[in-house]
């Protein structure tokens, strides 16, 4: 499950952040994650519950942002939404989209005490 280590540098990143800006205690964080990313926000939360404890961010609240797929259809010259990695375009059926967004797992932005 490689939602543990990505939780873990999400915390580390978070209180870092929150100390050098002297804060006390972490109120809330939000995450962007892209539903074409090998990320599961179930397991994200659960890796949560287990990471804060003990850290500043202990009561944090986290919300998780899903970003939707899109892509650069190269036969198109458009962006099209991506349902898939690797997926076609939904107007021409060719495979030749790269993907521009979908897949990114992000801190969007964090509130400290
Ligand atoms: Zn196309």
């Amino acid at each position: 499950m490689h939602e543990m280590s990505l939780m873990e540098s999400v915390i580390e990143i978070v209180c870092d952040t929150a100390r050098q800006n002297g804060a006390d205690a972490v109120r809330s964080i939000r995450l962007d994650v892209g539903v074409l990313s090998h990320v599961n926000p179930d397991s994200l939360l659960f890796c949560y519950e287990a990471i804060r404890r003990g850290t500043i961010a202990e009561n944090a609240a986290l919300e998780i942002n899903r970003i939707a797929g899109e892509g650069w259809c190269l036969d198109c010259g458009k962006t099209v939404p991506l349902e898939e990695r690797f997926g076609a375009c939904p107007d021409c059926g060719r495979h030749r989209v790269q993907m521009t967004a979908g897949d990114e797992l992000k801190i969007r932005d964090m509130e400290v005490i």
